[in-house]
């Protein structure tokens, strides 16, 4: 390798390291934050059970509500279970509620599914109201603004009178505008390819 890449290289690695440190010297106001993942790629609720696990990882509690689960356990749930992590309210390291009806995608009765979208919602509120809350995880929330469970204002309400450290990640396809509008930090994921339209079964471990 000749001297001068060399060079180069470190002085394009000095300069990054300044524009890294002046960044790093402007971010200082300490808050939590609004995560929005959507889109129609797959790893949403994947990376927000991963920002679940570096919570507990500093020893910090959290709270997950589901607002759709699939017709097969998921991975990520089973294991907080499994390790006596998961529970609902004060006692529990990851304060957890799941929809009862499951996956309502496939159901046409709206009405049949109201009470345990209320009850869903109220779980929500009871986390985005409790302080030893660090984290809260409300996973394929976009449904229930999609299909009219819940309307926005009554999100936009609790998020903003939530406990000033409290971080709150949203994940779901089709999050509406103001929704984008409100979170801090939004993510979407694309759908360059999945396996799945090549026919390749859901699988565990990967898909679930
Ligand atoms: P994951 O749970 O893997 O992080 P996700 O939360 O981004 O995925 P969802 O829209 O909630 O995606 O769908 C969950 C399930 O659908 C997962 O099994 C995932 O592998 C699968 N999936 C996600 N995106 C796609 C896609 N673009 N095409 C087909 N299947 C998908
Ligand atoms: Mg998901």
């Amino acid at each position: 390798m000749d001297l001068t890449f060399k060079q180069q290289h470190a002085e394009r690695m000095q300069d990054k390291k300044a524009q890294v440190q002046a960044a790093m010297a402007r971010a200082q106001v300490e808050r939590g934050i609004v995560v929005l993942l959507t889109g129609h790629g797959k790893g949403k609720t994947t990376s927000a059970f991963g920002m679940l696990y570096r919570a507990l990882g500093h020893g910090l509690r959290a709270g997950v509500v589901q607002f759709i689960t699939g017709t097969h356990a998921s991975g990520e749930v089973t294991f907080l279970q499994q390790q006596g992590l998961l529970g609902q309210g004060a006692m529990a390291q990851v304060d957890y509620h799941a929809m009862a009806t499951g996956c309502s995608w496939q159901r046409s009765d709206w009405e049949a599914d109201l009470p345990a979208a209320n009850q869903a919602w109220q779980a929500a509120q009871r986390m985005l109201a409790d302080p030893s809350l660090r984290l809260v995880v409300l996973d394929e929330l976009t449904f229930m603004l999609q299909y009219g469970y819940l309307a926005l204002p009554q999100l936009q309400q609790a998020l903003e009178r939530r406990p000033a450290g409290q971080s709150v990640v949203i994940t779901g396809r089709s999050a509406p505008a103001p929704l984008l509008a409100l979170a801090d930090t939004v993510s979407e994921i694309a759908d360059t390819r999945h396996a799945f339209q090549s026919g390749v079964k859901a699988q565990a471990g990967v898909d679930f």
